[in-house]
């Protein structure tokens, strides 16, 4: 039975007309999905009459930087009193785009701590549950295609204004790898054809997200893919690592690494790709597959993270040195699992 098919989500609609204050909230260093997720929401239920705040842990890419709504959003970082008393105070708390209360950073301890009712729209596996609603489904391709299937639910689908469909159809391009991933099903593509017809400029999305780069990003992705590129055919891994004072020499600005790890996973034979990076007092993991190998296990195993089967990312408070050695020094015991031409 479809998720959203049961008497939860008109229960939930039911709730949010007689609720005053409503949070949406998504991940730390919030993606596509995570933004364009709770932007829609937040869009569409002010449409509705429903009024809610977008509250997320950090700032997001200049990239992401378009969506309407975007300048109420409460940001962690920048104001935290305000982030965790609406956290705290909530009546009823969207947890969009992850699923377990440490993905958001510094609010977690507001969160941990809310009063209010929490319903989780999710599609990452292993969901913790800590919430009063959970709607999770790890086969489908984004929480953006998630939420449109909650608006469908609602009866609500023919209401999706240009601005709403505009951050939805973000968040399930993002996540798909503008639809080439394996997560994309005929009814993903059905959801992005019915947001075309509400009149958006589906092409000028794609512009924003993937054709605005600045000089700085492209040289540091032509130095990370001509000096960082580490290939081992013998383990069908690829790996980049990247340095603080190496992206300080490019300028570097959130984002601007967001798809390297794909380039090195699109080598031919390589099944398994990694980025690791510098990240203010930590170094932050990416991980990627093709097929059956787990980078969600893989992740978690070793680093204490998650996300999807082939994409799966973390963090280390170890030296980028460290991490990196202790990933080559894992290869060769998954050596056999990532020769697919051996099964
Ligand atoms: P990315 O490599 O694009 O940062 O993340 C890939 C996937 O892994 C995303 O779905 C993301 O939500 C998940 N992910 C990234 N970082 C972490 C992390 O530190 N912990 C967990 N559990 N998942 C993560
Ligand atoms: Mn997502």
């Amino acid at each position: 039975m479809d998720i959203f098919e049961d008497d939860r989500a008109m229960d939930l609609l039911d709730r949010l007309r007689k609720s005053k204050r409503i949070v949406l909230t998504g991940h730390r260093g919030p993606d596509g999905d995570a933004v364009g997720s709770t932007l829609a929401l937040w869009n569409h239920f002010h449409e509705q009459g429903i009024e809610s705040t977008v509250v997320l842990p950090d700032a997001y890419p200049e990239f992401l930087s378009w969506m309407n709504g975007q300048n109420e959003i409460v940001f962690h970082s920048e104001e935290p009193n305000r982030a965790e008393e609406l956290v705290k105070e909530a009546e009823v708390l969207f947890i969009q785009d992850y699923n377990d209360s440490s993905r958001v950073g510094d609010l977690q301890s507001a969160l941990d701590s809310t009063e209010a009712y929490t319903v989780m729209v999710d599609h990452h596996q292993n969901p913790s549950d800590f919430v009063d609603i959970m709607f999770s489904d790890d086969k489908c391709s984004s929480t953006c295609e998630m939420v449109y299937r909650l608006i469908e639910r609602w009866g609500q689908a023919k209401d999706i204004s240009i601005n709403t469909a505009s951050c939805l159809y973000c968040g399930i391009v993002t996540d798909t790898g503008s639809f080439r991933f394996s997560s994309v099903t005929p009814r993903t593509l059905r959801i992005a054809a019915s947001l075309c017809e509400t009149g958006m400029d589906h092409s000028a999305i794609q512009t924003r997200v993937y054709d605005t780069n600045r000089v700085g990003k492209l040289k540091l992705v032509g130095y990370a893919l001509s000096s960082k590129l580490l290939v081992y055919p013998e383990f069908h891994s690829a790996i980049i690592s990247l340095s603080a004072e190496e992206l300080e020499r490019f300028g570097y600005q959130k984002g601007d690494t967001e798809g390297l790890v794909n380039s090195a996973l699109s080598i031919e034979g390589v099944n398994f790709a990694a980025f690791i990076h510098e990240s203010s007092d930590k170094v932050k993991l990416s991980f990627r597959s093709v097929g059956e190998f787990s980078v969600s296990d893989f992740s978690s195993t070793h680093f204490g993270g998650g996300g999807h089967h082939n994409a799966a990312g973390g963090a280390s408070s170890d030296s980028l040195e460290n991490v990196l050695n202790k990933i080559l020094g894992l290869l060769p015991s998954y050596a056999s699992d990532l020769d697919y031409s051996k099964k």
